[in-house]
């Protein structure tokens, strides 16, 4: 089964997402090293949300093929909840999310191409490149 495009673009911002929530926790822990900014354990908070975020949008984006509607949805809550937990950080994991749910959503579902190659003599299931059916040696038309 071949990758679409949406599940490479969403596999890909899933991965940049999780880097921007590592990007999170480090800036908290060198705020906190140096005690510049207060409350740097929040930011612990936010890479947490941030690396579940993306890890939703990676899990999401290898349901598309199979479910796109759920695919779709689950990429574009990834793509805005990690957004909330990392702001600019956030951005390039964000849209590639972002377009990748959309496609995901609106691609119709790819099983009716599968259901339609039967053999037109004996009913049986055809490969898409086959020009003979296996099953009564009846050639496939074009
Ligand atoms: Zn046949």
């Amino acid at each position: 089964m071949g990758r679409s495009f949406e599940t490479t673009l969403g596999v890909l911002g899933g991965i940049i997402g999780v880097i921007a929530g590592v990007a999170v926790a480090l800036v908290g822990g060198i705020g906190e090293a140096f005690l510049l900014i207060a409350g740097a354990s929040d930011l612990y908070t936010r890479a947490a949300l941030t690396i579940s975020a993306a890890v939703l949008g990676v899990v999401a984006a290898l349901l598309s093929g199979s479910r796109n509607k759920f695919s779709g949805i689950s990429m574009m809550i990834a793509a805005v909840l990690g957004l909330v937990g990392a702001g600019v950080f956030y951005v390039p994991a964000s849209a590639l999310l972002g377009i990748a749910g959309a496609v995901a959503f609106v691609r119709k579902p790819e099983l009716e191409a599968h259901i339609s190659a039967k053999c037109p003599n004996c009913g049986a299931p055809l490969e898409s490149s086959a020009r003979f059916c296996v099953a009564c040696d009846s050639p496939v038309p074009a």
